[in-house]
């Protein structure tokens, strides 16, 4: 068997040869391998400049003062940092409401709860069967004691966009801090802090090309916005999250980012006439439902229910193709995905859902030769 076709960027993304050489030179004798918190010696000095010049560049890219960069394990801690280092400020002031969505992450949906434990009190807003989340919504959810707005850019399932600019202004307008899980959005649409306005947002390297084990939190400075560390020690990070900074993975990152930012919108172009091509193969098959509105989506990400098999069958059938049904972090659960449920499909069509998800790699014959398969497979499932 020739090894399965690789359509689950969503989920993460190979890290591609020039991010990997640039870490390489952050790690061995002769690279950049000090702590850049040792100030005594030339080894650390240099150190410090990768990670520095790291900062500048996703800074850069964020229209964001490097200043405002955090390093983060990723954007499930970037999400955790975001949503409990605000505690502190919501006992202060009184404020101990959340707003979010019910198609977050599972870094936001479970961080949330854990507010709720605290003494937190969360509102859930319900996407727009396009799996959008307007500041209309949002408006009717905020409350004098709302402390927080958390929506995310791109949805990880279907790749719908929400409009993260409209929704920041509102809270702006009302005190209320806004944050946004930016994972999937980050190198694939523009995300400009300023633009957006947002005050908190959270990125990963490895959806973008760069290593797992490595993100961002933007922190808006200046509004003197501090957050409460869930990492003590150290210091590092403005006192906000400590633990000696990974070099090789900042510097990482930071190449990953630069190459989804100089690539954009020929990625963009290309991915979209992938991802139209996958389209119209699909609409050649009987009962398939896209879930993924093209015109409201990302082009990295479609998601489609098949009438009248069972998902996890066809999933299990389907092993020349490595994609999942929905997110790959709830792949060892059975429940539906909350996403597409939440979108108002019933459990049959959700649980007979797939994600599809291009990237980088993905070539045209890739697109085809999925496609064929598919069909054969659901062909044979449906007799
Ligand atoms: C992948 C992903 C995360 C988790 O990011 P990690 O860096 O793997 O922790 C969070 N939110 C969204 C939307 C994602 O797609």
């Amino acid at each position: 068997m020739s090894s399965p076709i690789y359509l689950d960027y969503a989920a993460s993304t190979p890290t591609d040869p020039v991010v990997a050489d640039a870490m390489h030179q952050h790690l061995c004798l002769g690279g950049n391998f000090a702590n850049p918190a040792s100030r005594g010696h030339v080894y650390g000095w240099q150190a410090d400049e990768a990670v520095e010049s790291a900062r500048a560049a996703v800074a850069q890219i964020l229209n964001a003062n490097p200043r405002e960069i955090i390093w983060t394990s990723g954007a499930t801690e970037s999400d955790n940092l975001a949503i409990k280092g605000l505690m502190s400020r919501g006992l202060r002031t009184g404020r101990k409401h959340i707003v979010t969505s019910a198609i977050e992450h599972k870094a936001i949906l479970d961080t949330c709860a854990w507010m709720e434990d605290q003494g937190f009190s969360v509102s859930y807003l319900q996407a727009s069967a396009t799996g959008a989340i307007t500041p209309a919504q949002v408006q009717a959810a905020l409350r004098d004691d709302t402390l927080l707005v958390t929506v995310m850019q791109v949805n990880n399932e279907l790749g719908s966009i929400s409009d993260i600019a409209g929704i920041a202004k509102l809270c702006r307008e009302r005190g209320v801090i806004s944050h946004t899980d930016a994972a999937q959005s980050f190198g694939k649409i523009p995300v400009d802090v300023q633009a957006l306005g947002v005050d908190l947002l959270s990125l990963s390297a490895h959806k973008i090309y760069g290593p797992k084990g490595i993100g961002a939190l933007y922190v808006r400075r200046q509004d003197g916005l501090k957050l409460d560390a869930q990492v003590h020690g150290g210091g590092h990070e403005m006192g906000m999250r400590s633990g000696t900074l990974p070099t090789h993975q900042i510097v990482g990152l930071a190449a990953a980012a630069q190459l989804m930012h100089d690539e954009m919108a020929e990625q963009t172009q290309r991915i979209g006439a992938l991802r139209d091509r996958f389209v119209s193969h699909l609409q050649q098959m009987p009962s398939v439902h896209l879930n993924s509105d093209p015109s409201v989506c990302i082009p990295q990400i479609v998601n489609v229910a098949f009438g009248g098999v069972d998902g996890e069958t066809l999933l299990l059938a389907l092993n020349e193709l490595a994609i999942s049904t929905g997110s790959a972090c709830n792949s060892a659960s059975v429940e539906p995905s909350h996403v597409l449920t939440g979108i108002g499909l019933s459990r049959a069509l959700a649980d007979a859902s797939l994600r599809f998800s291009f990237g980088r790699y993905t070539r045209t014959t890739d697109i085809d030769q999925a496609a064929t398969y598919l069909a054969a497979v659901l062909g044979r499932l449906r007799q």
